[in-house]
């Protein structure tokens, strides 16, 4: 084997090394760029974003029902573990049962 040849050979070992290392830091760096949305934040606020789809205040959300929750919101974006991304707030994760008055029921 030549010095070239060996050289350009631990060129594609690097290469190939980052090719599998970037992908999960990447995907490491969105998941601690993502907090839980804070139901006092002001849009969560006045879409009345709780936790908890149990604890919406029926007197001001008439329309609401308990087997609406984020979980099966046509806005949530996905995701397996308790906190799940929205459309309506990027950047924050909702709590897959959460609610808020945006909801629409998920198609399919
Ligand atoms: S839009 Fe849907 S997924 Fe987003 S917070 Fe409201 S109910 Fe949850």
């Amino acid at each position: 084997m030549s010095k070239c040849s060996r050289r350009n050979l631990f060129k594609l070992a690097g290469a190939g090394s980052l090719a599998l290392i970037l992908p999960t830091m990447t995907r490491f760096g969105e998941a601690l760029a993502q907090e839980q949305l804070d139901p006092g934040d002001a849009q969560a606020a006045a879409l009345g974003y709780v936790h908890n789809t149990e604890e919406v205040d029926s007197g001001q959300y008439a329309s609401h029902e308990v087997a609406q929750k984020c979980a099966n919101c046509q806005l949530a974006q996905g995701g397996d573990g308790e906190w799940i991304g929205c459309a309506i707030f990027p950047g924050k994760l909702v709590n897959k049962n959460g609610w808020c008055s945006a909801w629409v029921q998920a198609q399919g």
